[in-house]
């Protein structure tokens, strides 16, 4: 994940600070030096680093320490205020046309995900707004840019709009809108040919399609692998066509996302979405204050609060919050809850986005057990539907049947029961309020 390094090493910077009753100059000198320096080597801008390292040093010593307050909290929390200024402060949206369509122009080099991210875009209307877009084939000097557009369009079931002979984008991208305007598509997207580096043919031809199309948005792709650089692509851009956003791609690759921290400061145009794998599922929006408390080591609760809520039913948690209560939580919820928290994604990246668990070292070597969920499982959907909602009346030639059912051994399907039980009887004095019930776990 993108920020390892930086949020070691900003936490360790800022641990020192923490445990002290008084904080003195030298100390905030010393854990800004600290964070310069981790700054600079994640590849964030020379010029935004000095901007916020002037900026907490005259925050953290303008300051007059309060006494209720733990003068190293403060320090953090100045840090994470700039960290979240630097990146934009709040998070931004597309803009909207008063009428339809709502049209959207990709720019971006080659390679930077920009075909990929129009149909990561496609969904993400479809999902949040229900929309019904119209894609429109711009990358014509690359064929195989077309037909993995259309392929994106198939899966979606979004139609493509494209012309094999046309060798005019424009062209192209006008006969495109017609047809949306035909169809009443309220979305337009219109993807574009990247070169390798920015070249005057290139700009000329985007701007000849942005006074065709005049669009709503134009997103600038860019890719957060390519670290300092990608503030110089995103200049270029920006200079040529007036972006109105970015998006990040490759978020979820092991860089070091300076391009991230630096690009809204050295460009001001804010980042509005992230891409973060090669999935149509992968992309989420921008939160400035959520990302800076991620390198903070603070989690990404809301994130992962948020990819929580769109697959998963309010009502439905409610239920089964007032079942752990009476104690009858059965196997049938089990499951649920089992693929609702599988349905999140994997497991191993859900637990990073937890508060403190992002630099867990632990975490380092952590593989969750898919195998051992599907065996779970397994066992489960072994059972007939009264054992499943009564698990008291599993006696032994029960369990032998299932064991036989699910291709588990007996002693598993044992302690899957005798686990199962445990944490009904625990989640039940929990949601009574009986916390005690906590202090003989593990961890707790
Ligand atoms: P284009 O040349 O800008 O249209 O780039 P493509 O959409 O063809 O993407 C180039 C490569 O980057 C493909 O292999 C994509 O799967 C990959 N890619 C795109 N977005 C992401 C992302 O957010 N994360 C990762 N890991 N890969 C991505």
């Amino acid at each position: 994940m993108a920020f390892e390094n930086l949020s070691e090493r900003i936490q360790k910077a800022l641990k020192n600070l923490t445990g002290k009753g008084k904080i003195s100059e030298e100390d905030i000198n010393k854990a800004s030096r600290e964070i310069r320096l981790a700054l600079l080597e994640a590849d964030v801008n020379f010029k935004v680093v000095k901007d916020f390292i002037k900026k907490i040093k005259q925050e953290a010593l303008g300051k007059e320490v309060q006494e209720s307050l733990n003068p190293g909290q403060q320090v953090i929390k100045i840090v994470n205020e700039e960290l979240t200024k630097m990146m934009g402060e709040t998070a931004v949206g597309l803009n909207k046309s008063k009428h339809i369509p709502t049209i959207i122009m990709m720019v971006g080099l080659q390679g930077t995900g920009k075909t990929t991210t129009v149909g990561k875009l496609a969904y993400h209307l479809q999902q949040t707004e229900k929309a019904r877009p119209l894609l429109i084939a711009g990358d014509i000097y690359r064929p195989a840019a077309i037909d993995q557009l259309k392929q994106i369009g198939q899966q979606l079931d979004v139609p493509v709009f494209n012309e094999a002979d046309e060798k005019d984008v424009a062209k192209i991208v006008e006969d495109g809108l017609a047809e949306a305007d035909k169809n009443k598509n309220d979305y337009i997207i219109i993807d574009t040919a990247g070169r390798l580096e920015i070249d005057e043919p290139l700009m000329e031809e985007l701007e000849r399609v942005k006074e065709v199309a005049l669009p709503d948005n134009i997103l600038l792709v860019v890719d957060a692998m390519t670290g300092q650089a990608a503030t110089d692509v995103a200049k270029g851009f920006d200079e040529r066509l007036d972006v109105t956003g970015v998006i990040l791609t490759k978020l979820d690759g092991d860089t070091r996302g300076g391009a991230a921290l630096s690009i809204r400061a050295v460009t001001g145009k804010p980042i509005i979405y992230t891409g973060q794998g090669e999935k149509l599922t992968d992309l989420q929006d921008f939160h400035p204050d959520r990302m800076a408390s991620r390198i903070l080591g603070m989690g990404d609760m809301l994130t992962l609060i948020e990819k929580a809520q769109q697959d998963y039913d309010a009502k439905e948690a409610e239920k089964v919050a007032e079942k752990m209560k009476a104690n009858t939580f059965d196997f049938n919820d089990f499951i649920d809850q089992l693929e609702q928290v599988q349905k999140l994604g994997p497991l191993d990246q859900i637990m990073k986005m937890i508060p403190g668990m992002a630099n867990n070292p632990q975490l380092k070597n952590l593989s969750v057990d898919e195998k051992q969920i599907a065996h779970t499982k397994a066992i489960v959907y072994s059972m007939t539907e009264a054992e499943r909602e009564d698990p008291d009346i599993l006696n032994p030639s029960r369990r032998r049947r299932i064991a036989a059912g699910s291709g588990r051994p007996v002693v598993e399907v044992n302690r899957m029961i005798k686990q199962f039980k445990q944490a009904r009887d625990m989640m039940s004095k929990i949601t009574k309020g009986n916390t005690k019930a906590l202090q003989g776990m593990p961890g707790m």
